[in-house]
């Protein structure tokens, strides 16, 4: 099978065709990949600020169609498309029955590891094992996968869309309805506009926020966040010049909640001065593994502002994916407005290269053979 993997951090992808695929076991189901889209986890296991084990298969934001189920396993039927999900809950350890699966215990080992969820990569190349991107790896033609991993896509949502909420859009969304939980009329500001934080506005501007501030320095993603929702978009800087540029914008410098959406701990800084007293701040970029953040110690309790992380949205697949899915076809969500472009998974580096380069907002992989 043809895949686009990376070798060892550091590395350039490789286009390769000679990739192996296991059989699916009991539990498991074999998919055709069709779509994936380019996130910019994808960029930092690239790179290696994200720590992952290697070789891998790149990619993690997919929807394929089920190809066939292991042997006695209950599932979705064979054609039916699929988004994969790399946190599926396992519905019986401790974060799943208080209602947090995408902290699942059991299923952490497939993102943490690179593998399945029996701790096999379900990948082989030149007999070595290789491993897949955040328990995914959907830079490829086919793969294995949990059933227990597979949401079902309604027919009236495109392929491409249903790939985007296998992360950056789930992730983005989820942080504003699951955690920030703005009240109506809130301000809410984002930094950063690339997709996550553009679907962040979106979920903002359909949970009734007031003024919803994208702040981007390059001018493509601040127009293209007027465009999306935003109602106001500005280039940010340290925290003077950003609350002196919400201050020209709104006429207030007051700021509600703050979603940070880059990954970079200096961001989350500034989040936390700019938030008013008593705000909310949700860092949901990941930054890289050494990654350290410098808060104003005393100002931690005395300005009572509540710094929350988030995983993949908090997001439910089971609860929240109706949700989305209906948030998208009543155009509360156009999700399909993240797409600036398509590609064939020869492309995928070139791909990546226009995520580095803040070009577009979502490059969508058409993996289909
Ligand atoms: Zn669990
Ligand atoms: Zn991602």
């Amino acid at each position: 099978m043809k895949a686009a993997i990376v070798t060892e951090a550091g590395a350039a992808i490789e286009i390769v065709s000679d990739l192996e695929i296991d059989q699916p076991r009991t539990g498991e189901a074999l998919i055709a990949i069709d779509a994936c889209g380019v996130c910019g986890s994808d960029l930092s296991l690239l790179t290696g600020k994200m720590a992952h084990p290697t070789p891998m298969v790149l990619g993690h934001e997919a929807c394929g169609t089920v190809v066939a189920l292991g042997p006695d396993t209950d599932g979705p039927a064979a054609g039916e498309r699929v988004i994969l999900w790399m946190r599926p809950p396992c519905r019986t350890c401790r974060m799943c029955i208080r209602g947090q699966g995408e902290l699942c215990e059991h299923s952490g080992r497939m993102s943490a590891y690179g593998t399945l969820l029996d701790g096999r990569t379900g990948f082989t190349r030149s007999g070595g094992d290789v491993f897949r991107a955040l328990g995914i790896g959907a830079f490829t033609e086919r793969l294995v996968m949990p059933v227990s991993g597979l949401v079902p896509v309604p027919d009236d949502v495109p392929t491409d869309v249903a790939a985007l909420l296998g992360c950056g859009v789930a992730t983005g969304a989820g942080a504003v309805i699951n955690v920030a939980r703005p009240q109506a009329g809130d301000v809410v500001v984002v930094l950063g506009g690339g997709g996550v934080g553009q679907a962040a506005a979106m979920a903002a501007a359909a949970s009734s926020a007031g003024a919803i501030v994208v702040v981007d320095p390059v001018e493509e993603r601040r127009r293209q966040a007027l465009d999306l929702g935003a109602t106001h978009a500005v280039e940010g800087g340290d925290p003077k010049a950003l609350r002196n540029q919400v201050k020209a914008a709104l006429g207030d410098p007051w700021i509600d909640v703050v979603i940070e959406a880059v990954g970079r701990p200096e961001l989350v800084a500034t989040a936390h001065r700019v938030v008013r007293q008593g705000g909310t701040v949700v860092a949901v970029g990941v930054q890289a593994s050494d990654s350290v953040v410098a808060l104003p110690g005393q100002q931690v309790a005395l300005s009572h502002k509540r710094i929350l992380g988030c995983f993949m949205g908090g997001i439910d697949p089971q609860r929240d994916m109706p949700k989305l899915f209906d948030l998208y076809r009543r155009g509360v969500l156009p999700l399909d407005r993240l797409i600036t472009a398509r590609r064939p998974l020869d492309e995928a580096a070139a791909a990546l290269d226009d995520l580095a380069h803040a070009r577009g907002l979502r490059t969508v992989l058409e993996t289909g053979s």
